[in-house]
């Protein structure tokens, strides 16, 4: 293989630039030829290409976002966009495409490589919400990010003897809100994964109310949303002042972790051998902390649970 494609598709995720580097620069040591596509499938049905060097990678592995953009692209979904794709990809002579994204990205890279075009998935998704890999990039950046946000609304929480309940991301996974709520200490985590009622948070409000508890922090999933009615709700059943807070895309910007972008770094190298070995159709994932690959079609049928153990500790814990 001689010629490949590099590009980043639906949401962005801090370090997806680090893995662009990577898959760049192993491409250039290998002696391949790399274009970079612009906005995902959208740039490769409208050959909005160009080629990259060694160079042009320089001075993005601390960069948030992705300097390939992304988008998402219904067209693509479509047999004509598909086959616009691929002439595309005939004409450029591109022979094999990493795509940087989730579990959808992966769809189109499995229906690209069906039609002769070998792709290979690398996870870059804020949400961890991808069952074949443990780890995707963006997530410790993220993770971080909702830390430190937290701990601010924490101290004002605190002067005022208050009660926020934060709305974390994670599209339809638990995984962001309970990993951040066990960092934060929230008093209280509510995720798709475990059923939940109002009636219980507030007799765990009014239990620890009795133990001095002032003030509250309840981190609640995007998932489940409505994070303004539960506030209000909250107040009128226990008279502390509560408010609610959405953390929204802030969650996805800045400057990716160090973890972030050595998973980027290994993972778009393995990405870029793979398709030297002339494998195609494949996934990248983290095992216990080993980088492994998996057929999309096995990677996209596979189910994650979320670990409720660790929800029950940090429910034990918070009070
Ligand atoms: P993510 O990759 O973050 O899960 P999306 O689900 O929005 O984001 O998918 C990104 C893009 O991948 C879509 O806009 C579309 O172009 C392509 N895609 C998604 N699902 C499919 C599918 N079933 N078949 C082909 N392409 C798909």
């Amino acid at each position: 293989m001689k010629t490949i494609a590099v590009l980043t598709s639906g949401g962005d995720a801090p370090g997806m630039n680090a893995c662009i580097r990577a898959v760049v620069r192993t491409a250039g040591a290998r002696g391949m030829k790399v274009y970079g596509v612009n906005r995902g499938y959208n740039g490769l049905m409208e050959d909005d290409i160009y080629e990259m060097n060694l160079r042009t990678v320089s001075d993005i592995i601390d960069r948030g976002g992705t300097i390939l953009y992304s988008a998402r692209s219904l067209k693509f979904k479509t047999e004509e966009g598909m086959n616009q794709a691929v002439e595309v990809c005939k004409k450029r002579g591109i022979e094999g495409i990493v795509v940087i994204g989730g579990d959808g990205s992966f769809r189109g890279a499995r229906d690209l490589s069906l039609k002769g075009i070998p792709c290979i998935g690398i996870p870059g998704t804020i949400d961890n919400d991808i069952c074949c890999t443990d780890y995707t990039i963006g997530l410790d950046t993220c993770l971080n990010t909702i830390v430190s946000m937290v701990d601010r609304v924490r101290d004002t929480s605190e002067s005022h003897d208050r009660c926020t309940v934060v709305e974390v991301m994670g599209r339809k996974a638990g995984y962001l809100a309970l990993e951040s709520g066990l960092a934060v200490g929230a008093s209280y985590i509510i995720i798709p994964e475990k059923p939940y009622s109002l009636e219980d948070v507030i007799k765990r409000m009014n239990y620890t109310l009795k133990l001095d508890k002032r003030h509250f922090v309840i981190v609640v999933a995007e998932g489940i949303g409505g994070v303004a009615n539960l506030a209000k709700r909250i107040e009128e059943e226990t008279g502390i002042e509560s408010k609610s807070v959405v953390l929204g895309h802030v969650q996805r910007g800045g400057s990716p972790s160090a973890k972030d972008r050595i998973v980027a770094a290994l993972m778009g190298n393995y990405a870029v051998n793979l398709l030297l070995e002339g494998k195609g159709n494949r996934v990248v994932a983290m095992k216990k902390d080993e980088i492994v690959d998996y057929d999309i079609y096995e990677a996209l049928s596979m189910t994650k649970d979320i670990n409720l153990n660790e929800y029950d500790i940090a429910m034990e814990i918070s009070i």
